[in-house]
């Protein structure tokens, strides 16, 4: 992997997400010797992928390169490349481009779409985990307008405007009011030739509330805020199975839809060679200590989403955003420095800075420890914080041009079909 050999200890961090490249930062210019592998060549803003699908935002201005997170890092390599297993007791990786040994192995490898086992719905719908699934669902929001529009076939025309949403998570809620937005901004201007009333955006939840992991005062809220956009808002309700063309669930409700965004939930992307009891089997993840030491290991860490650490406040691990990887991937880089120097560890312990959607302009949700609140400010506070969240000044700048080009034009520029989507038949 042409990696040289070096008298310092070699870090090698699997996965250049949040956790991955908050690691590679805290670890730059220190003594020791890092190589970042990941199977993409950026960083991908995970929470900004809906509107990348709704086309409100190009993929470029949410997606940063790794090798420019490290550029001034002169301590650090990166590779693109696939990891397929882990070799614990000779310290190696095997990756599609070759072995490469470790003196301290970090995996942060985040999580996967989970379908449940369910093969249908595996096979027709469209997840929302990476970019180029983003672009999918972009493209195939566009070609349905574009068939419908020429259809005189008026079943087919209802199931190409029908758009349906599983899971009232925050990326469903945020995703059905970006798309209803499109509905009621874009339709009206751009497809003269079709009825706004003939789409509709289903969400479909199957708990009793939809932002089930937010306060009852913020599901409350967004499902106001999204009736008023004119989401048609399910809960309690599961989808069983599609077929590509209908959506049957475990209620009467019958859907005629082209098109089923799965936003139902992740698991674990694991990497083999771990013994099993490292595996919880429910969520797919690492179990880990308050170091991230992977269970039975001293030198094989998990951080982020694939990490469990079950603590007294978090029995259930911690939830799986971006603020446990952030600090638990600073906190790592620390540690490994005071680990090398045989200095002792400190435990993680996660500072919860609260949680939000948005659900359109305007229109918002936050709640913090001690306070919750909704509707403009809240929308204000959302957009700030994710700004500032973004990685690079860039794409920060490129992010705040076109929310303030959307707000004042009500537009969504970046709908292009660049390449077509082509569903399985
Ligand atoms: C649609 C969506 C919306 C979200 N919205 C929010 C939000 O609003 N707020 C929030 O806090 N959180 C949000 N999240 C969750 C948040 O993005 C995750 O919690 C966070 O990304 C976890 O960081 P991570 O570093 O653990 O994993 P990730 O960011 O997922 O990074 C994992 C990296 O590992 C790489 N990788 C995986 N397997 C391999 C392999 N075998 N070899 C090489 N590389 C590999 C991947 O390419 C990826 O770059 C959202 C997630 C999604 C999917």
């Amino acid at each position: 992997m042409n990696i040289p050999q070096s008298s310092l200890s070699r870090v090698v961090i699997i996965g250049g997400g949040f956790a991955g490249i908050n690691l590679a930062k805290t670890l730059a210019n220190k003594k020791v010797q890092v190589v970042l592998i990941d199977k993409r060549n950026y960083h991908t803003f995970q929470p900004l992928l809906y509107q990348v699908s709704s086309a409100g935002l190009e993929p470029d201005s949410i997606a940063y390169p790794l090798r420019k997170v490290i550029k001034k890092h002169k301590n650090t390599f990166f590779r693109l490349a696939k990891v397929e297993n882990i070799d614990a007791k000779n310290q190696e990786i095997t990756t599609n481009i070759g072995i490469l040994s470790f003196d301290y192995l970090v995996i942060a490898t985040g999580t996967k779409t989970n379908y449940f086992g369910n093969k249908s719905i595996k096979a027709h719908s469209m997840p929302m985990k990476k970019v180029p699934q983003a672009l999918n669902i972009r493209s195939l929001i566009l070609q349905n307008f574009e068939e419908a529009a020429i259809t005189d076939d008026k079943e087919l025309r209802k199931a190409l405007l029908n758009f349906v949403i599983v899971g009232g998570g925050p990326t469903g809620v945020e995703l059905a009011g970006a798309i209803a937005e499109l509905k009621n901004h874009i339709l009206p201007r751009d497809y003269r030739d079709l009825i706004p009333a003939d789409m509709q955006i289903y969400l479909l939840e199957g708990g009793s509330r939809v932002l089930p992991s937010m306060s009852e005062h913020a599901s409350k809220k967004a499902a106001r805020f999204l009736t008023k956009l004119g989401v048609l808002v399910h809960c309690n309700t599961f989808v069983k199975e599609y077929d590509g063309k209908k959506v049957s669930t475990n209620l009467s409700l019958e859907l005629q839809s082209e098109t089923l965004i799965w936003a139902a939930g992740v698991t674990g992307n694991p990497i083999t060679g771990l013994h099993a009891e490292s595996l919880i089997d429910r969520a797919n993840r690492y179990k880990v200590n308050a170091f991230n030491q992977v269970e039975g290991y001293t030198n094989i860490f998990a951080l982020g989403d694939i990490a469990l650490m079950q603590t007294e406040d978090y029995p259930n691990g911690h939830p799986q955003v971006a603020q446990p990887a952030i600090q638990q991937g600073e906190l790592l880089g620390k540690n490994l420095v005071k680990l090398i120097e045989g200095k002792p560890l400190k435990k993680f312990k996660y500072k919860d800075k609260g949680s939000m959607a948005t659900v359109g302009r305007n229109k918002a949700v936050v709640d913090l420890k001690h306070y919750k609140f909704a509707g403009f400010f809240a929308w204000f506070v959302w957009m700030f914080i994710h700004l500032m969240a973004l990685v690079g000044f860039r794409n920060r700048v490129v992010v705040f041009f076109n929310w303030c080009y959307n707000y004042i034009n009500f537009d969504k520029a970046a709908r292009l079909i660049i390449r077509p989507f082509h569903k399985l038949k």
